[in-house]
């Protein structure tokens, strides 16, 4: 049997005839950028984020790297993030010529250890990073406390985690401002690159809509050096189809994730540990087993698709060593980098297809 680590195939089916309808419809109104359909977007993601404010950018990077510029982030500057994350969530830091400081994760959530976060704030730090890692959010109220007592901003790295709760509040909603990507394997995925980000802060959402404008005020008059991080309307069309459905595969793939825990449970797979204050949304399933590599090349084998996410902590990548951090620096995110697996949970599996996902782990784990 074959279980890819994700079928949007089996996505696509069912909604094929109204995406194609509405691009159809932004291809005849010859809207080709922004316009309605964005703001369409924009209002429905501000909605369901408890936000104000939404603007909707390129991509999940551009929303991170938007963020950044318009809050006056850079040369001089320190951002507290993880080291266990995307590429892009230290890559805009270190774009804007700031220098992403990193603190450990928990072991538990794979989150950011607030606990590690005072330590690291100096005279320079001017804003946290948390990342809300495969769907689940950081642990926000330790991360707020310091930042008010510092007077720090907080973007919130909400790629992988869009409508899910930390408290009963939407992710992106607590800090200054909330980053989302529409990559098509997020929870809301779109037909290509695309992003937004989120804000209460009125001035905030103002100065990106301007920089994702090249920092335009009036046409052709430049109040400050912006860039184009405009959203395709073609993909806000595309994403305004699936926003509707965006609860229902949440829920499938919080359902295939209980059934996964239930079978592991006992075994010497480490399964997701969810914080009582969240609900996550399993942007991915994320397994812990010692022999993970073995495992992981059992499942290919296999026909099962599995993905380590992510093997190298950000403060070992090459592109990092000006840093000057060193192995063993952050035990607990290279620890979580060797011992972690992604395993399929996309709502569209079948009983059979995670039935035998959990033969194959259990037969190659125990
Ligand atoms: C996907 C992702 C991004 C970047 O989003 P893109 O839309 O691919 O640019 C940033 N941070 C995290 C944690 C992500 O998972």
């Amino acid at each position: 049997m074959q279980v890819p680590l994700l079928d949007l195939k089996a996505q696509y089916a069912k909604i094929k005839k109204d995406i194609l309808k509405a691009i159809e419809e932004v291809l005849d109104s010859q809207i080709c950028i922004l316009g309605p359909k964005v703001e369409e977007l924009e209002k429905k993601v501000a909605a369901i984020s408890d936000c104000k404010f939404a603007v909707g950018v390129s991509s999940g990077t551009d929303a991170i790297l938007a963020s950044l510029m318009s809050l006056g982030i850079g040369v001089g500057d320190e951002v507290i993030t993880t080291p266990f994350t995307f590429f892009a969530t230290a890559g805009c830091i270190a774009r804007v010529g700031a220098r992403p400081v990193f603190v450990d994760i928990d072991p538990k959530t794979y989150n950011i250890n607030p606990a590690l976060i005072k330590k690291a704030v100096t005279r320079k730090t001017k804003a946290i990073m948390p990342v809300h890692l495969y769907g689940q959010m950081a642990d926000m109220d330790p991360i707020m406390d310091i930042a008010k007592k510092h007077n720090l901003y907080v973007i919130e790295d909400a790629a992988q985690s869009i409508s899910s709760t930390y408290k009963g509040k939407k992710a992106g909603s607590i800090g200054t401002c909330g980053c989302f990507s529409f990559f098509p394997s997020k929870n809301l995925g779109g037909i290509g690159d695309s992003g937004m980000t989120v804000t209460n802060d009125e001035k905030l959402a103002a100065k990106i809509k301007k920089m994702r404008h090249h920092g335009q005020g009036s046409t052709y008059y430049y109040d400050f050096v912006g860039g184009n991080f405009r959203l395709d309307p073609i993909q806000a069309a595309a994403l305004l189809v699936k926003l509707p459905y965006l609860n229902e595969w949440s829920e499938g793939r919080r359902k295939n994730a209980e059934y996964y825990n239930k079978k592991f449970a006992g075994t010497s797979v480490k399964t997701p540990y969810i914080n009582p204050d969240c609900v996550t949304i399993y942007n991915q399933y994320v397994i812990r087993v010692p022999k993970r590599d073995e495992l992981a090349e059992h499942l290919k084998r296999n026909g099962i698709g599995c993905a380590i996410y992510y093997p190298m902590p950000l403060h070992l990548q090459k592109c990092f060593e000006y840093l000057g951090y060193k192995q063993g620096d952050f035990p607990e995110a290279e620890k979580a980098a060797n011992e972690v697996l992604a395993l399929p949970v996309y709502p569209e599996l079948t009983d059979q297809m995670k039935n035998y996902v959990v033969e194959e782990v259990l037969r190659a784990a125990s």
